[in-house]
């Protein structure tokens, strides 16, 4: 589990390196650990919680948790109101 304001919990146990996240990510959040043949999430506050990279996991590895009370996230809202 990588801790910032954002959380991107991840299970590596369950993991079969399709690399589907890595593509989902289009922000560089996730990067490709070629060694681990893993995920490797970088730069977690700069997630835009779309959640692509959890629904594409089809082995449940990924659990996006926003930090609803961050400030960030409610400018977000914003522009949809
Ligand atoms: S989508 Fe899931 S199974 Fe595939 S590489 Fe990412 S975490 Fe692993
Ligand atoms: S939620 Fe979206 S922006 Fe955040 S790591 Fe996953 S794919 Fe990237």
């Amino acid at each position: 589990m990588i801790d910032t304001k954002h959380q991107i919990r991840f299970d590596p146990a369950e993991c079969v390196g399709c690399k589907l996240c890595y593509k989902a990510c289009f922000i560089d959040v996730i990067r490709w650990d070629e060694e681990k043949k893993h995920p490797d999430f970088r730069y977690v506050e700069d997630c835009e919680r779309c959640f692509y990279c959890e629904s594409v996991c089809k082995k449940g590895c990924i659990e996006v948790v926003p930090d609803y009370g961050s400030e960030r996230l409610h400018q977000t809202f914003e522009r949809y109101r």
